[in-house]
C-alpha cells in the first residue's frame, strides 16, 4: 500500500471511499446476512480526530450512516458543547454491519472486520486522536482495559492519542454519568491542541540540519 502519508487530501478521500465500496460487498461474516445498509463510517478523509463506536444499530443500519438513532443525537451534542461537529470528524465502528437484535459482536466478527477495514481506515485518515465510544472499541487499543476505570484517562502511543470514553447509549442509560461524560469530552479540546503541538515539535532524536542550513550566526564584532 502507498505510504498514506504521501497521499493528496483527494486521494486520500477516494481510497476511503474505495473501502467503503468494499465494505458494501462485504461477506466475511455472517453479519452481512441480516444487513439493510452496511455503515462504513463517516467523515473528512482530513479529520483529526476519529470516533469509534460498537457497531450500527437499527437507525444506522437503515440509512447506511453510523451514530443517527438517540446515541447519535446526543453524541452531537456532546460535540456541540465542546465546539465541535460532526462533520469536523470522522465517526466510525468497530463492525460495519448491524448485529441482529442488536446484539454484542462476536469476537472473530471484531476480529475479521477490524483488521480488513477498521486498522486500513485508520492508516489512511492517520488521525491525531482516536477516541473509542464503549468496551467493544476501547478492547482494540486497551486490551486489558477496564472502562470504569481508564475512561477519560490518555494514551499517547506512536505519535497518536488513544482517549477511552463511555458509550454514549450507556451514559443515555445511566445518567449519573453524565457529568463523567462532560467533563471527559472537554478534555478533548485540551488533547486536540497537544497533539497540534506536538507535531510541529521536530522529534527529540532529529538530527541537526547540515552545516548550509542553519541559521547564519551573526557576529557581533
Ligand atoms: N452505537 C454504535 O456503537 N454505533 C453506532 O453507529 C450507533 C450506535
Amino acid at each position: 500500500m502507498t505510504d498514506p502519508s504521501s497521499l493528496t487530501p483527494e486521494e486520500r478521500k477516494a481510497s476511503l471511499d474505495a473501502i467503503a465500496a468494499e465494505i458494501a460487498r462485504c461477506t466475511k461474516c455472517v453479519l452481512h446476512r441480516s444487513r439493510t445498509h452496511t455503515v462504513p463510517g463517516d467523515g473528512p478523509a482530513n479529520a483529526e480526530i476519529m470516533f469509534i463506536g460498537e457497531g450500527p444499530g437499527f437507525h444506522e443500519d437503515q440509512q447506511g450512516l453510523p451514530f443517527v438513532g438517540a446515541s447519535g443525537k446526543y453524541l452531537e451534542e456532546l460535540l456541540a458543547a465542546i465546539g465541535l461537529s460532526r462533520r469536523e470528524v470522522f465517526i466510525t465502528n468497530v463492525v460495519k454491519c448491524r448485529p441482529p437484535q442488536n446484539r454484542d459482536p462476536l469476537p472473530g466478527e471484531v476480529e475479521v472486520c477490524t483488521k480488513t477495514y477498521l486498522e486500513r481506515q485508520i492508516a489512511l485518515l492517520n488521525p491525531k486522536i482516536i477516541v473509542t465510544l464503549g468496551r467493544y472499541s476501547m478492547g482494540l487499543f486497551f486490551p486489558d482495559g477496564k472502562i470504569t476505570r481508564i475512561h477519560g484517562q490518555p494514551k499517547r502511543q506512536g505519535g497518536r492519542i488513544y482517549y477511552p470514553l463511555y458509550h454514549p447509549a450507556a451514559v443515555l442509560r445511566s445518567p449519573d454519568l453524565r457529568p463523567v461524560m462532560d467533563a471527559d469530552m472537554k478534555r478533548i479540546i485540551d488533547l486536540l491542541q497537544e497533539a497540534r503541538q506536538a507535531e510541529q515539535q521536530p522529534p527529540d532524536d532529529e538530527p541537526p540540519p547540515p552545516a548550509d542550513e542553519r541559521p547564519v550566526q551573526l557576529s557581533l564584532f
